[in-house]
């Protein structure tokens, strides 16, 4: 029986447990994912479920908002990726140490590419990310990783400016439309949560802003499946996904360190697609 969890606040709209079990019943293991609601300051509560993953009870655990910086202080170890992006969204337990990892960043990676695939980018391969947050984060991480030169665009232009301070490729610009525009850039990353359910009819870009035909938009938002500004990049005639195979890739991530067993995407896409 393995037991499997997600923390966070608040949780109700998950989709976690619903590819979670897809994924238990793809590999054919027995076992549950239960949602482990736990404010923000409630640190006794961390601390407890995590002595359950120290005695084995609990295999595995991934961590959301708020909890993916504050819970590096409970946890022995970080993998160098979750260390270099400063955030965990998945613990396990290895040599009798609980270590903190983040799927996010390969999750994100990974969709990028299926999703870009092998039509050629010109020149420089430059990255506008809209938002400095915890996915922006690992988002900047993984492109700079993957040969990108990148610009973090926050409305807070402190916090851009932080972000773009850990990586030598990287640099901050004002949260502004008209800077935007005149930016040569092949790729636009929304890191931010406008446009998510129920603000459905928002964007974090004016719909008649004119993008370059070549730009790639990837929104990491995926509630709606199809958010204003990808149905805008869509009528722009543009290449423009959700942040859907990400939530998928990051899960299958996370649950392949837990279990071994690597799922189908395509079963655990399937799983919430009714
Ligand atoms: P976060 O840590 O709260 O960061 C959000 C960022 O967006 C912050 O920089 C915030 O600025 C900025 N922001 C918020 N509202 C804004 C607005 N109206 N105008 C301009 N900037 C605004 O959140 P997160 O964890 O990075 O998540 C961001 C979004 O990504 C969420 O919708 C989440 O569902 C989605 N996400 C998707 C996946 C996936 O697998 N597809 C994974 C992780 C996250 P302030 O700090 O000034 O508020």
């Amino acid at each position: 029986m393995i037991r499997l969890g997600l923390i966070g606040y608040p949780l109700e709209h998950s989709l976690s447990p619903k590819i979670h079990d897809a994924a238990l019943k793809a590999c054919g293991l027995g076992g549950d994912y239960s949602l482990f609601p736990i404010f923000l300051n409630n640190d006794q509560a961390l601390r407890d479920l995590l002595v359950r993953v120290r005695s084995g009870e609990i295999r595995g655990l991934n961590v959301t908002i708020p909890h993916k910086q504050n819970i590096i202080q409970f946890l022995d170890e970080l993998t160098p990726t979750a260390k270099a992006i400063g955030a965990v969204n998945t613990i396990f337990l290895r040599d009798e140490k609980l270590v903190g990892e983040n799927t996010d960043a390969p999750g994100f990676s990974s969709d990028l590419k299926k999703f870009i695939g092998d039509r050629e980018l010109e020149n420089s391969k430059l990255a506008l990310v809209l938002g400095a947050g915890g996915s922006a984060r690992a988002v900047v991480y993984a492109l700079i990783n993957d040969g990108w030169d990148v610009t973090v665009a926050a409305r807070r232009f402190e916090q851009a400016q932080e972000l773009a301070r850990l990586f030598e490729n990287a640099d901050a610009i004002e949260f502004n439309f008209r800077t935007f525009q005149h930016l040569n850039v092949q790729l636009i990353v929304n890191a931010t949560p406008i446009g998510m359910f129920p603000n459905i009819n928002q964007s974090p870009l004016p719909g008649e802003i004119k993008l370059s035909h070549d730009i790639f938009v990837y929104d990491l938002v995926y509630n709606p499946r199809e958010t204003k500004l990808v149905g805008d990049a869509h009528t722009q005639g543009l290449n423009s996904i959700t942040g859907l195979g990400m939530l998928i890739e990051q899960a299958a991530l996370a649950f392949e360190i837990w279990t071994g067993c690597s799922p189908a995407r395509d079963i655990l896409l399937e799983s919430i697609n009714h």
